[in-house]
Parts: structure tokens; C-alpha cells; sequence
């Protein structure tokens, strides 16, 4: 999770949400907040000065500690007024707008009043951005005509006592006018530099064409379709064969409605790096050919933090410090000069040379970039550092085309992407800085820790068990005196009248005591860590809270979507908030960008796909035919071979024999793939006992693999010879799909088993919430996901129309 925010949200202010320019009429339109001008122009010192922390309830906390204080004040006092100021120039107007807290006629003239809540019990000097939010106000004020004497009042209201502290910010009227000029000139400075650079661009694309002599088959349709949904908006679902060109089929028509104006950015996810890096191919290949594009890498913040592979830790790091003071030049550095793509290694030299943190300087430059590479977390996580176009400072629809490469993965990602874990074993470091540093704090993990130890700890047959969402019993929980079993008396309850057993009811109530305990450490956490997130060790206590939270929101609300585990792991437990259906969490993320595209080779069943991506009955689909002849692949289906678990190790011998016999009829480079890493070694094993003298030609994947290893794994089949290679890897691991070996490269697949997920709790889980639903949950838990996999396997061999190659499957369910 990544809680490195900024602060500025260019949604309300940049090229966005806001701005409006047409192919006919140059002149553009641009909204920007009074908070984000201010933040954009004015915003000076370090990163993650304020606090850097901010709990995911503080939004709806500070709403209703502005309106306990505006329903205090006296009946004259108008709350929420809202002001804009338009300033036209010759080629774009700048629409200023906001709300102000408050506005009051006194006898000494308007009172203005800029709300501020906060978890601090005293503030000693009001912050330089607030203090720039309310001169701003006063200036748009008197912008309004208006000539009485204004007074410019800044008030702290804090949240846990109610106490208020207020600033008077006295300025004459020509200071405050001054004050906005001088925003309004930066920042309109800024925007036509912007525009100057998208004029140029959209001139480009204008006479972009297709960068290849011909189009392949499948590609000139399939650049159709996305021309309409780029121009009417909307959903789409692709399923385009290996070798159609999916990649420039995608981008062309995407980034030629730019100039159209209905889209204003392009983010692409992909659930791998080499997708990600066929992209930024893609994108080069058009500058070559006169593309005048800029695009950025989104890479996540580990592998950009000065720190090397560890979380941020501000104490250790000067990059920090000063950072908004030198943000401006580099943005300008980064608009003026001819930095076209950034990708990770140009970021951190623009980094190096302002001195700036490379991760916040990504997320700063990237509203202002045509395309956004990333991983789906960019477009689908919550706490997706893209603010300003997910952010609750962008609630409308953005103008955003959203391209989501290798879609067959998203179902599967976007439940590890809304799916929480809560270990107690990541407690024991933050405890030791919490007990310092808040008695109360530490209390509360230790009261939710002897409840553990207590109730469910001792309980040896207690393994792992999801928490039912019956009434909780109203009992003691360590009275360890449950009734056998009880009825749901609830007659609103989906189950009333159903037996409930004395096992499910300790469940339901400890986690009830945990949410309480929780609820207690969260409220204390938010109170220390938003005065100061800044010392030795906060970190932890961060992520601590984040988890702490994912846990407690599964534990209040009842959600269709997802359940609760509890898994006992040694003297440890832990809790796995976990997504049984993604659907429409993933709609609630992709639902806000003008359009969608989610593509890949393999979209089999559509429903299924359809139904997990959360795309309606009405989204549009297209499917094309493979551009590869029939002829080109033999496939073997050997039915004599049973990889299920209990039958697996009877049958190693036939595997092997198989895959020997496959490697007789042609010399040359194959790949077998296995649905686990002890299958893979248990058949390795095998093949080495029954051929010692082919041992060498027998390579393995491993569980981890650095970057080297993977790349001398896929360096052994890149140099086409004569001899024979034989690859064993998991299949829907990181060479089960995504890689290109053309021609000789691989002249084989074979897949040893059907490719089902392990059986455990959670997929039985979704085939029960399936089942339910769809009345076909084995195949929405098991069978698909399996096939899926298979077929990705499959499809690393045809990638060419020369490849000839040999397809063997081993099962007897085939
Ligand atoms: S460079 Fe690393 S430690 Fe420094 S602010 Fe950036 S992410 Fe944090």
C-alpha cells in the first residue's frame, strides 16, 4: 500500500477533471479549486511536513467538525458560500472557484472564515497553505465587488475537545489582490506551457499513422471498435489472439482521440512488467515516427526510495526536506526539456538533480503526462496514489481512457487487491515504539491480544474458519460456557431460524471484542500519529493502523463481497479480510473514467470474465479469430495420466515417460508446466533417476528468482541450436505467460494436470458465494481459473505464423 500522498490534487486543477479544449476552438477552459491553486503556487517546505498521516475516516471526522462548529455560530452567519472568479487570456480562461466556511456582517465589516480541523490540542502558528487558502478568499471576495472592510478570520477547531483557535489575518485590499494575481499568473504561466506542449502533440497524432507497412488480420477491426469507444465512451472487453498486434491496436486509436479532447490522459495497467515494457515499445515506435507523446512508468516506491527496498522513512531521508521549494523547477525542467518518456532510471536522474524524492516527484509530474504505464494497483487499489483521478477531490467522471492489458488476470488480482490480512506477528515491532510513546495505545493491542489467548489460542482443534455473519451472543467471552448451539432470532437476518453451533458463536463474539478493541487502538492511533508521523519508528505504527482498519471495516460492515478468516498460525493468528467476489469494487474504480478497455488473448467464458470485471450485459465485446492456421500445432491430449492430488504420485512415472516421448519426435526447446513447485520437483526427481545422461539439458524454475536468474532461465531458450531443452515451470507463474519465444525458441508446451487452484477455505468460500449467485460456483472457483492458466500456457508456443510446435496435455480430465 502506498500512503505517500503529496498533498496537491491537480484533478480540481489540471488538465483533468477541468479542462475542456476542442479540435475546433483552441481556446480552453480550465477549473481549478481555491485549495489546489494554492497548494500548486504557494506550497512550500518538506514532504510530509503536516503529519503524512491521514486515517481513512479524517475526511468524514473533519466534515462534521466544520459543521458542529458552523451550526455554533450565530443565525447571520452563512455557511458554505460558494465564490468563483473567471480570468480569461487569449487562448484559455482559468475558472477560480471554492467554497468558503463562512461569511458574517459584523458592525467592523464581512467576516470571512476559513475552517481548519485538527487532532492538535494547540497550534502554536497557523500553516502557510492555510493561511494562503483564506487571503485567497478574501482576494476572490473583493473580486466580487465588494467594499466594505473585510476580516480574514482562520479558525483550528479541535475535534476532541470541541476547542477553538482562531488567527485574524489582517491585509489590505491591494496586498490581496496582489496576492491572487500572482497565483493566477503562475499558474496560467504553467497551463500555457501545458497546452503549448498538447498543441504540439495533437498535430502530431493528427498526422500520426499506422507505424507498420501493413495491418495484420484482426487489427484494422479491432482499431475500428476502440475509435468508437474512445469517441461515445464507455466499456469494452477485447479478446484478441497472441500475434493480431493487440498492443498498437489498443494505443493508436487511444491516443488519437486526444486531440478530440474527450479524453485528456491515457493510463494503461498491466499485470506485468513485460506488458508494461511492450507499451513503452509501442509508444517509442510512434515518437519515431513523429509521435510527440510524453509518457512516465508509474514503479512502485520501494524500488524508487533512495532507502533501496525499504518503506519510506522520512527520518533518514533529505530528500524530503525542502521538497516543494525545488518541486517547480523540475516539473518546468521536466515540461521544457525534451524528456519524453520517464521511465524509472530518467526519473530518478530528474530526481537526482533537484534533490527530490523520485516516488512523490512520479506521482507530481504525472497529471501532466499523455500516458501513464503502471500495474493495476494504480487503477484499481483504494489507496492509489492517483488522486486526481480517483481521489475524492475528483468525484466526477475523468476524462480518462483507461487500457487494461492481460484483463484474464484482474478478477484474481483485484481480490488480492481488496482482500486484507491482520497478523499479529507484525505487531511485536511497532509495540515497543507505541508503549513509548502512547501507554493508552499499547493497552488496547494488549487487550486484544489476551482475548486471543484466551478464548481461541487454547482451542487445539481451532485451525482456520471464516466468521459467520450471524447476531453475535451476548454472553461473556471468557465464560468458555457456550450454549451447544442457538437459533438466529433475528427475523431480518438472511438467516433466521437456521441452528447456529457453539463453535461459530465464540467466533462471532470474540470478533467482537476485537472490534472493539480495535475500534479503541485506531481512535488513539489517529489522534498521536496525526499530531506528528514523523518519528523514529512511525512507519510501522502506519501500517500497523492501515491493516488494523482493512480488518475492523470487514468486521462492521457486512459485506456480500468478502469474508473474514481466522487462520491459527503457531501462537500467532492472523485475520484475512478476503474478496470473494471483486466485481463491484473493481466497477466502482474503472466506472469513473470515460473509457475502459480491458483486453487480452484469452477472455474464455466471456461470462465469467464479464461477471468478475463487473461489466454489464450491455458492455460491448469483441472477439477475434486467432491470425495462426490451425496447422501450425499439433495437440496431444493423454488421458491416461491422473495429477489429482491423491492419485499424483502413483502416476510420476507415466508423466515422465510422456514428456520423453514427446521429446523423441522433434529435437528442439520445450516447456512442461506443473500446478506446483513440489509436483515440479517430485517429477524432477523422476526424470533425473530414469535419464541421468539427459540431466543436463533439464532446466527448473524456482520459487524466487531474482531478476538475473529469470533472465538465464529464458536466456537458455533465446539462442535457437540443435539441441534439445527442456524447461520445467508453474503454471500461471512468471513463464507461464508473458513471454515470447518465437520460431525454434520453444518448438513445445506440455501441461501436466488441469491448472485448478489448491482446494482451501477461501476458493470454497467463492464457490459457495458463486454457487449461490451464478448456481455454477465450482467452476467460477476451480475450473476456469484453472483453464485460464492452462491456456496461457498453451499460448507461449504459436507466437509467430512460421512457429510450428507440439502441444501435450496430461490428464485424465481433459
Ligand atoms: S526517497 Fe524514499 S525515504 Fe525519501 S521521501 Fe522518497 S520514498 Fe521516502
Amino acid at each position: 500500500m502506498d500512503h505517500l500522498k503529496t498533498g496537491f490534487h491537480p484533478s480540481a486543477a489540471g488538465q483533468g477533471e477541468a479542462s475542456e479544449m476542442s479540435e475546433k476552438n483552441s481556446h480552453s477552459h480550465h477549473d481549478i479549486s481555491v485549495r489546489s491553486l494554492a497548494e500548486f503556487v504557494f506550497r512550500r517546505g518538506d514532504l510530509f511536513s503536516q503529519s503524512g498521516f491521514v486515517g481513512p475516516g479524517r475526511a468524514m471526522e473533519g466534515v462534521r467538525g466544520h459543521q458542529r462548529l458552523q451550526a455554533s455560530r450565530p443565525p447571520q452567519y452563512r455557511s458554505e458560500v460558494p465564490l468563483k472568479w473567471e480570468e480569461a487570456s487569449q487562448s484559455l480562461t482559468l475558472c477560480v472557484r471554492g467554497r468558503i466556511d463562512g461569511v458574517m456582517e459584523t458592525p467592523e465589516g464581512i467576516l470571512l472564515e476559513e475552517i481548519k480541523t485538527t487532532h492538535k490540542a494547540s497550534i502554536q502558528e497557523p500553516s502557510w497553505l492555510h493561511l494562503c487558502q483564506i487571503r485567497l478568499y478574501g482576494a476572490l471576495w473583493i473580486r466580487k465587488g465588494e467594499t466594505r472592510p473585510l476580516l480574514l478570520q482562520l479558525t483550528y477547531y479541535h475535534l476532541e475537545s470541541g476547542r477553538e483557535q482562531s488567527f485574524n489575518v489582517s491585509e489590505k485590499t491591494d496586498v490581496l489582490e496582489a496576492f491572487l494575481k500572482e497565483a493566477i499568473d503562475t499558474y496560467t504561466q504553467w497551463l500555457h506551457l501545458h497546452e503549448e506542449r498538447c498543441r504540439q502533440r495533437d498535430a502530431s497524432l493528427r498526422s500520426l499513422e499506422f507505424p507498420f507497412p501493413s495491418m495484420r488480420h484482426g487489427q484494422s477491426e479491432m482499431i475500428q471498435k476502440i475509435e468508437a469507444l474512445q469517441d461515445h465512451g464507455g466499456a469494452m472487453m477485447v479478446e484478441a489472439p497472441t500475434g493480431i498486434g493487440k498492443t498498437m491496436a489498443t494505443l493508436l486509436p487511444t491516443l488519437k482521440a486526444l486531440p478530440h479532447g474527450k479524453i485528456a490522459q491515457c493510463l494503461i495497467v498491466s499485470a506485468r512488467g513485460p506488458g508494461q515494457r511492450a507499451f513503452e515499445g509501442a509508444l517509442q515506435r510512434l515518437r519515431d515516427r513523429g509521435g510527440k507523446l510524453r509518457s512516465i512508468t508509474l514503479t512502485a516506491q520501494e524500488k524508487t526510495c533512495l532507502l533501496q527496498g525499504q518503506s519510506c522513512d522520512p527520518n533518514r531521508c533529505t530528500r524530503r526536506v525542502g521538497y516543494f521549494d525545488r518541486l517547480h523547477p523540475a516539473r518546468i525542467h521536466a515540461l521544457e526539456k525534451s524528456i519524453q518518456h520517464l521511465s524509472t532510471e530518467a526519473l530518478q536522474k530528474l530526481a537526482d538533480e533537484h534533490d527530490l524524492c523520485p516516488h512523490a516527484l512520479g506521482l507530481d509530474l504525472a497529471p501532466w503526462m499523455d500516458v501513464l504505464i503502471g500495474d493495476y494497483h494504480y487503477a484499481f487499489h483504494p489507496a492509489a496514489s492517483l488522486d486526481f483521478i480517483y481521489g475524492e477531490e475528483a468525484p466526477r467522471m475523468s476524462p480518462l481512457a483507461l487500457l487494461v492489458d492481460e484483463a484474464h488476470n484482474l478478477a484474481e488480482r483485484g481480490r488480492e487487491i481488496h482482500s486484507q490480512q491482520l497478523d499479529t506477528r507484525s505487531w511485536v515491532g511497532p509495540l515497543e515504539i507505541i508503549k513509548k510513546k502512547d501507554p493508552q495505545a499499547a493497552e488496547c493491542l494488549r487487550a486484544l491480544w489476551r482475548c486471543w489467548m484466551e478464548t481461541l489460542r487454547p482451542r487445539a482443534e481451532f485451525r482456520e474458519k471464516s466468521i459467520p455473519t450471524v447476531p453475535s451472543y451476548q454472553g461473556d467471552l471468557f465464560e468458555h460456557d457456550f450454549p451447544a448451539e442457538t437459533q438466529v432470532q433475528d427475523p431480518s437476518h438472511p438467516l433466521v431460524g437456521r441452528q447456529i453451533d457453539a463453535d461459530q458463536l465464540l467466533l462471532n463474539h470474540f470478533a467482537e471484542a476485537w472490534q472493539l478493541w480495535m475500534r479503541r487502538f485506531l481512535d488513539r492511533s489517529e489522534t498521536i500519529l496525526s499530531q506528528d508521523a514523523t518519528f523514529d519508528g512511525a512507519a510501522s505504527w502506519v501500517e500497523l493502523y492501515f491493516e488494523m482498519h482493512g480488518c475492523l471495516k470487514q468486521l462492521l460492515v457486512d459485506s456480500e463481497e468478502h469474508c473474514l478468516i481466522l487462520k491459527k498460525e503457531g501462537d500467532h493468528i492472523r485475520f484475512h479480510r478476503y474478496c470473494i467476489d471483486p466485481s463491484k469494487a473493481l466497477a466502482r474504480s474503472w466506472g469513473r473514467s470515460w473509457s475502459t478497455l480491458f483486453f487480452s488473448a484469452t477472455l474464455h467464458p466471456q461470462n465469467y470474465h464479464r461477471r468478475l470485471l463487473g461489466l454489464s450485459d450491455a458492455a460491448r465485446s469483441l472477439s477475434l479469430p486467432s491470425p495462426f492456421s490451425p496447422d501450425q500445432w499439433r495437440v496431444w491430449i493423454h488421458t491416461g495420466i491422473e495429477t489429482t492430488y491423491r492419485r499424483r504420485a502413483a502416476n510420476h512415472s507415466k508423466v515422465v515417460e510422456a514428456i520423453h516421448a514427446t521429446l523423441q519426435s522433434r529435437q528442439g526447446h520445450y516447456l512442461v508446466f506443473f500446478p506446483s513447485y513440489d509436483y515440479l520437483d517430485a517429477i524432477a526427481e523422476c526424470w533425473q533417476k530414469a535419464y541421468p545422461d539427459a540431466e543436463g539439458l533439464l532446466i527448473r524454475q524456482k520459487p524466487v528468482m531474482s531478476l538475473k536468474e529469470r533472465e538465464a532461465f529464458l536466456a537458455e531458450f533465446s539462442h535457437p541450436d540443435e539441441k534439445t531443452k527442456l524447461g520445467f515451470a508453474l503454471l500461471g507463474g512468471i513463464f507461464g505467460e508473458g513471454i515470447d519465444l518465437v520460431g525454434a525458441q520453444l518448438i513445445g508446451v506440455m501441461v501436466v494436470g488441469v491448472g485448478l487452484p489448491q482446494i482451501c477455505l477461501e476458493r470454497d468460500l467463492i464457490r459457495d458465494h458463486f454457487e449461490h449467485t451464478e448456481g455454477c460456483g465450482f467452476e467460477f472457483a476451480y475450473t476456469f481459473p484453472g483453464l485460464n492458466r492452462v491456456l496461457q500456457g498453451v499460448g507461449r508456443l504459436i507466437r509467430s505464423p512460421s512457429d510450428q510446435g507440439i502441444v501435450l496435455l496430461m490428464d485424465a480430465r481433459y
